[in-house]
């Protein structure tokens, strides 16, 4: 009874302790550098446990540590009028534990080496065309191995690479990373997640493009510490990844937010999933060119372009602009009666959009929700710019790092 009590405790103190080490590190490196006596604060654990813990990560080469300096919160912490010793500050070692973050939309892609602390470290960024029939997968996938490896090659010695995230526009089923269908692309049934892992010889996660966006702002972007959000990303398509009450919403299999495709207009315009009428015929790119007159089959740059031309003072642009921004806030007021989220993030280019005519969009929130909801919900662009899907593709990829530093730093080791 005595041995059997005993291992009980024991094995209860090792997840204890690998808890711990998942809070310590996770900490870090969403925070940045931070001061010991400041992870003591947070963690509500003693000095002696937190100087245990970041030993054991330093000797992992997850962390390292410099005699008080540097910046992140608590960096700078003294004891008040002691003249005492500053507290040693901890840090993620980014070039020594990587990922590579991988975007794939319609007309570009990124890839990216990303460190511990979501520092990006190099990248290499490609726009395409929007080919008939969409973006053929094998096209896709040898791009992203050729770029990877171009990236690869400046990894110093030393350094690990802990896994892959890639963000695609479409219906990813989670387990491995097969695209169900990414109408835009073209795409039915891709596995992805194998191809890549095959290719490169890495551990693959793939995700939604909207639920990595979503991800990485509440990380550490405009809905950190905010527990009910939307992102909304906006291309040719528009799809949300939604955060209820600090945990991300997937549905059954993983598939919801395709708000894109609601009914907003009956009678509307053809969609290409076979409806009509679909908010993102009134609101994506697409329908963005065809109303400034500009072809079709362009992306961000020209969505930009067409802004510029609006301040410019061009009218068939500025009317574009007012009629997107307008669909843009019924579909959004959609959204915000459905969810209640105290943030809705506008990415890609429906920012654009947003950033330049914001009184249309929020007059048509303000019109067709309801003033409950209306009244605690602030529309924001992305704090991470247009790389937030991209550093949400970094944050699925250290993510098993993250849930359990040193299992799979191990498993990466031995593989
Ligand atoms: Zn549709």
């Amino acid at each position: 009874m005595t041995v059997l009590a005993r291992g009980a405790r024991g094995a209860r103190s090792e997840d204890v302790r690998r808890g711990n080490l998942s809070t310590l590190l996770r900490y870090v490196h969403v925070h940045g550098p931070t001061a010991r006596s400041h992870l003591t604060a947070v963690l509500g654990l003693n000095r002696s446990t937190i100087g245990d813990l970041t030993s054991d990560l330093v000797a992992a080469g997850l962390l390292r540590e410099e005699a008080g300096r540097g910046g992140g919160p608590g960096a700078a912490a003294r004891p008040a009028g002691s003249g005492g010793r500053p507290s040693h500050v901890v840090l993620p070692e980014s070039e020594l534990v990587q990922v590579l973050a991988v975007d794939v939309g319609v007309t570009h892609l990124t890839v990216a080496r990303v460190g511990l602390g979501g520092v990006v470290l190099s990248r290499r960024d490609r726009t395409w065309g929007r080919g008939p029939g969409g973006r053929r997968p094998r096209t896709v996938s040898s791009a992203v191995v050729r770029e990877a490896g171009r990236l690869l090659a400046d990894v110093e010695s030393g350094a690990t690479i802990a896994g892959v995230g890639v963000a695609v526009p479409g219906m990813v089923r989670r387990q491995d990373g097969c695209v169900q269908q990414a109408p835009n692309l073209g795409w039915r049934d891709v596995p992805l997640g194998v191809q890549l892992a095959d290719a490169l010889g890495l551990p693959v996660s793939v995700g939604n493009d909207a639920d990595l966006g979503m991800r990485a702002e509440h990380v550490r972007g405009a809905a950190a510490g905010v527990d009910d959000a939307v992102y909304l990303s906006g291309h040719s398509g528009i799809g949300a990844g939604i955060m209820a009450g600090g945990v991300p919403l997937g549905g059954r299999a993983g598939f919801a937010g395709e708000v894109g495709h609601t009914l907003v207009h009956p009678g509307g315009l053809p969609c290409h999933c076979g409806s009509t009428g679909c908010w993102e015929t009134e609101c994506g790119e697409e329908r963005l060119f065809e109303l400034a007159g500009q072809p079709a089959g362009g992306g961000i740059g020209e969505v930009r372009d067409v802004v510029g031309a609006a301040a410019a003072g061009d009218a068939q642009a500025v009317a574009a602009l007012v009629e997107v921004a307008t669909w843009l806030g019924r579909g959004t007021a959609n959204v915000v009666n459905m969810l209640n989220p105290e943030v809705v993030i506008l990415g890609g280019a429906l920012a654009e959009v947003f950033l330049a005519d914001a009184d249309t969009v929020r007059a048509e929130v303000t019109r067709a929700g309801l003033a409950a909801l209306v009244g605690e919900v602030r529309l924001v662009v992305p704090a991470l710019g247009s790389d937030s899907t991209l550093v949400g593709a970094a944050e699925l990829a250290f993510e098993p790092l993250l849930s359990d530093p040193l299992q799979a730093l191990a498993r990466r080791t031995a593989s």
